[in-house]
């Protein structure tokens, strides 16, 4: 068991990794109601796990189910909660509780965020993405029409809770996929962190129970850092989009046909490409990192990638960022900077390296 605490002020709160339910009861301060909102596949698998633990402890426990998947962070979706709250007379003593992946946490968060302008958030976080990034930080968001995350709220939970045992039933494209997210965090902060991937890559992969209480407590102590400095992301909480301009562009190119990991691996090595022609890192460093997404294995062939249309979203999110295009490039392993980029060639040119 591992205990972390993210320090804010009024709204800190501990991160709590073990290997099963049972300190929920120790941890949750609140003891009124309870609303579970569960990703239903999460809740098929172990939400009678999750019940023994909570419902001794809440003085009366509700389950709303949500479907699985990117579509249910909507504001339709949300509104269907609001209604399930009212349903049941929550008011704002009680708590919300999230029970899935990054999806269910971010649509829960941000309907506790605006119930009755906040009402307590408890995050129990069941995929390896939400275990070390999604859950910590308070970001919460629904998305409207195309445009991900663009409704939302800072608001940040009273706990975290994450059981990895029950990361043993998420399919391993999900745990490869948040590899790239952990990748991230190695590369942007901790070189030791790195290294322990490179050394233990298998046995993380076959998600070992010792081994990811470890992995994930580190990836929390990163991200737990970076927010305490910058909760609202007006600065350096900016560095935690490495590889994720270019991914994000990709992942718009492709209409979503690639998963979201894919992408960053593809963003990662494009802010490597760009970093090496200003200059800023050495050949060594890319082939590294090109090396361990190899073996996380997930790349994408880029051939049916449309690099203009790719640069269009690159240019979109240029005007919504006030007119900037900014990467975050690599130096070394554990050092990035955040640079603007003016000169489109450097990008295109990064862009044909990953073709
Ligand atoms: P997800 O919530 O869609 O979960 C992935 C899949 O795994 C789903 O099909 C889910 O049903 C399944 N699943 C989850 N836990 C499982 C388990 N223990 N056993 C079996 N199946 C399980 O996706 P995700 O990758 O967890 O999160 C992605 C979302 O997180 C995106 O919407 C993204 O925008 C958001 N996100 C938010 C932040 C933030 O700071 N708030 C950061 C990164 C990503
Ligand atoms: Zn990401």
């Amino acid at each position: 068991m591992k205990e972390l605490k993210v320090n804010l002020g009024e709204h800190s709160y501990p991160i709590v990794i073990t290997e099963d339910f049972s300190l929920i009861s120790k941890y949750a301060r609140n003891k009124n109601k309870c609303v579970i909102v569960a990703d239903r596949s999460v809740e098929l698998l172990h939400i009678d796990e999750l019940r023994e633990a909570v419902n001794k402890h809440f003085k009366e426990v509700f389950v709303y189910s949500v479907e699985p998947g990117e579509k249910s962070k909507s504001l339709h979706m949300t509104h269907r909660l609001y209604d399930f709250f009212i349903l049941h007379k929550m008011c704002r003593e009680d708590v919300v509780l999230s029970f899935g992946g990054g999806v269910i946490g971010d649509l829960a968060g941000f309907a506790a965020a605006t119930y009755m302008r906040g009402i307590e958030l408890i995050h129990v976080p069941t995929s390896l993405l939400a275990q070390v990034d999604s859950s910590i930080g308070g970001k919460t968001a629904v998305n409207l029409n195309q445009t991900k995350n663009i409704i939302g709220a800072f608001y940040q939970p009273s706990l975290v809770y994450s059981n990895y045992k029950v990361l043993k039933t998420l399919p391993k494209e999900e745990v490869k996929n948040a590899m790239v997210e952990i990748l991230v965090h190695a590369i942007i902060k901790d070189a030791e962190l790195f290294r322990y991937m490179e050394d233990n890559l298998d046995r993380i992969l076959n998600l070992e129970p010792d081994i990811m209480e470890v992995l994930i407590a580190w990836n929390c102590d990163i991200k737990k850092s970076v927010i305490e400095r910058d909760e609202k992301d007006l600065g350096e909480r900016a560095i935690l989009n490495f590889g994720h301009t270019f991914g994000h562009a990709i992942e718009s190119a492709m209409d979503y046909k690639y998963k979201h990991g894919e992408c960053v691996a593809l963003g990662i090595m494009g802010a490597c490409y760009i970093s090496e022609q200003l200059g800023l890192c050495q050949g060594d460093l890319i082939i590294r990192i090109r090396r361990v997404l190899n073996r996380i294995g997930v790349f994408n062939s880029m051939q049916d990638c449309d690099g203009e249309r790719v640069y269009y979203f690159l240019l979109h999110d240029k005007k919504m960022n006030g007119g900037n295009i900014n990467f975050v490039l690599p130096i070394q392993i554990g050092e990035v900077v955040k640079q603007e980029i003016k000169d489109f060639s450097l990008i295109k040119n990064a862009f044909e390296k990953l073709k």
